[in-house]
Parts: structure tokens; C-alpha cells; sequence
């Protein structure tokens, strides 16, 4: 059983802090009227350009990976950057008819819509919902650019749909080759196996597919590199692209450690603390949004060389990466019913 951990929350004024042992989690699904725009403009400094144009059907999400960045966004709704991220999730039902106003105003200047950098297009909340479903259609009408990133092999369900695109990239989410290895940091995700069995799916239907062997967790998994692009590479990808972890906010750090502590041996974690530090010049945070997805050390350089030999080895296609973005601005807060 699940209990509540919250970091506290640094846009509320108060915290809650519970005498004894936390009460349990529990999913809680909210529905919101998503309002105004549901295109966010998002900034990623290694991306030719720098800004993305993403779509986010849902906020939080089930997968609870204990590194996400996406963490943070749920803070601005007051919520918890812990287990809140994993079982308050908001889904906004209206996304699909928003997309199209807002297509209709800008479909000459949108350039690409990405699917992912808040949470992940495919929750298993969408196989009844649809909405990312029916948002690809609505970019298929009017021929728009996409890129979706998941970790989900839910995405298969809709080929149909991606095939109709006018360009549309897949990327798999794949850090850790095993499921032992990936337990401690994704738990509730789809184990590596599935993701793989689903990038063969995508391939085999004639979409451009990749690998995001990110993150990197320093000290953790350089070594499963080779294994994993080898991989993909017989899974049908034709892209990959690496970066380091980055815990962009206090709360992401605290509970990135917590569930650390929580799940792996003392000697491991304090291993990959020690590395981390070393690759961040001494705190486990980057200091300026340069630094955030790269390391400081020899030993990062050589995690690098290790990920371009294989890539070109294996003749993947690089520096066309949809790394992580930032969402430019706190999303508004939106009626909650
Ligand atoms: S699947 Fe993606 S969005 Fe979801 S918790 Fe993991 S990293 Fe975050």
C-alpha cells in the first residue's frame, strides 16, 4: 500500500504534516474545462530553435516516475509534487474541440504539435477517455507535424490514426533494459520489454520511430547504453536521443532521495548521490537551464562518446531530439468541477 508524500509545496502558504504514519493513496480523477489555449509554448535549449508547441490531454500521471520533471506543474495547482503527481490526475474532456479552434486560427504558422512534456499521451485513463486519439485526428485534418514521446504501449492502439499524419515521429522513453532496473524509478510504468514489443508495432506500420535514453541516471545506468540502443535498433528505431536527469525543484530532489532510500540499497544510493554531485559541481541541481540535461566531469564525456559511437554504429539518427521541455509559463488555473 501507497501513502500520501508530499514535499511541501512552495506557491501554498501552509503544508500538511501528518502525526504518525500518512493515510494511503488513493486515485482521484478530476475532470476540468480546460477554458483558453490548450497549445503551450515550451522552451528546450538543446532543440534547433528552441521552442515547442505541446498538447497535454491530462495533468499528473499514473506512471509516477520518481525523476519527472512534470512534477513541479502540479504544484501550481496546489497540489503535491509527490504522490499527488500519481493519483490526483485532471483530465480536460474538451482538449480535442480547443485544438481545433486554435488550428483553425494558426494551422499556416504551427510548425509541429508534441504530445508529451507534462505528462504521458497515453495514460491508461485514455483507453477510455481517447482524448489524445482524438486530438491526432484533429492534427491529421489539418495535416499538422507531430511528435508523440511515451512510455506507453497503449500508443499502438492508435496507428490507424498516425498513418494519416503528414509527419509524425513516435519516440519510446527508455532508460533501464530491465524491469529490475527500471522498478526503483518507474514503478507503475510499462515494464522496458512492452515498450520495445510496441516500437516494433509502430515500425513495422511504417512510422518513424525512436528511443529517449533519458535520463541518464549518473552512477545508475550508463552501461545499459549499448544494450538498450542494440535494442531498439532491432525494435525498428531509426532515432535516439540521451540526457541526464535533472531535478529542476527542491520537491523533485526531495523525493527523487525519499523514494531512492525508499527502494534501493544505502551503498547504491549513495553511489549514485556522490556521482550525481560530482557531475552538477556539488549539489544534486544544475545550476543554470544550460546545464540542465549535461554533466560537468570526464566521466559525463565519456557517457557521451559512449552514446555517439553506438548511436552512429548502429546508424541512428541524432540532434533532432525532442528533449524535454519547459512550459514557459505557470498553466492558468482552470475550473476544477
Ligand atoms: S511517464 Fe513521463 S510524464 Fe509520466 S511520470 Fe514518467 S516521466 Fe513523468
Amino acid at each position: 500500500m501507497r501513502h500520501i508524500i508530499n514535499p511541501p509545496n512552495p506557491y501554498n502558504r501552509y503544508s500538511a504534516e501528518y502525526v504518525g504514519e500518512p493515510p494511503p493513496t488513493r486515485l482521484e480523477i478530476l475532470e476540468e474545462t480546460a477554458t483558453k489555449k490548450v497549445i503551450t509554448k515550451a522552451f528546450a535549449s538543446d532543440w534547433e530553435g528552441g521552442w515547442r508547441y505541446t498538447v497535454n490531454c491530462y495533468r499528473g500521471c499514473i506512471h509516477g516516475c520518481t525523476y519527472c520533471f512534470a512534477r513541479q506543474y502540479h504544484e501550481y495547482l496546489g497540489y503535491g509534487a509527490g504522490t499527488d503527481f500519481e493519483t490526483k490526475i485532471v483530465v480536460k474532456p474538451n482538449t480535442p474541440v480547443l485544438l481545433r479552434q486554435e488550428l483553425k486560427k494558426t494551422r499556416d504558422k504551427m510548425p509541429h504539435l508534441d504530445f508529451s512534456f507534462a505528462t504521458d499521451p497515453y495514460l491508461p485513463l485514455e483507453a477510455e477517455y481517447q482524448l489524445t486519439r482524438k486530438c491526432l485526428e484533429v492534427c491529421a485534418e489539418f495535416q499538422v507535424p507531430v511528435g508523440v514521446i511515451t512510455k506507453s504501449p497503449l500508443v499502438t492502439r492508435d496507428i490507424d490514426v498516425l498513418k494519416k499524419l503528414k509527419k509524425v515521429s513516435v519516440f519510446f522513453s527508455l532508460p533501464f533494459l530491465t524491469k529490475e532496473k527500471s522498478n526503483p524509478f518507474e514503478p507503475y510504468t510499462p515494464v522496458p520489454e512492452a515498450r520495445f514489443r510496441a516500437m516494433r508495432q509502430i515500425a513495422d506500420a511504417g512510422i518513424e520511430v525512436g528511443i529517449g535514453v533519458a535520463p541518464i541516471i549518473p552512477g545508475y545506468n550508463e552501461s545499459d547504453i549499448p544494450g538498450l540502443l542494440e535494442r531498439a535498433k532491432e525494435a525498428g528505431a531509426t532515432r535516439a536521443f540521451m540526457s541526464m536527469l535533472h531535478l529542476d525543484t527542491d520537491s523533485i530532489e526531495a523525493y527523487f532521495v525519499e523514494k531512492m532510500h525508499e527502494r534501493l540499497p544505502l551503498t547504491r544510493v549513495t553511489k549514485i548521490i556522490n556521482t550525481m554531485k560530482r557531475e552538477r559541481g556539488g549539489s544534486l541541481r544544475h545550476r543554470t537551464y544550460k546545464e540542465r540535461g549535461t554533466g560537468k566531469t570526464e566521466q559525463w564525456e565519456v557517457t557521451k562518446k559512449l552514446f555517439e559511437f553506438h548511436s552512429r554504429r548502429l546508424g541512428f539518427r541524432q540532434h533532432e531530439t525532442p528533449v524535454e521541455a519547459v512550459v514557459a509559463t505557470p498553466p492558468v488555473q482552470q475550473t476544477l468541477f
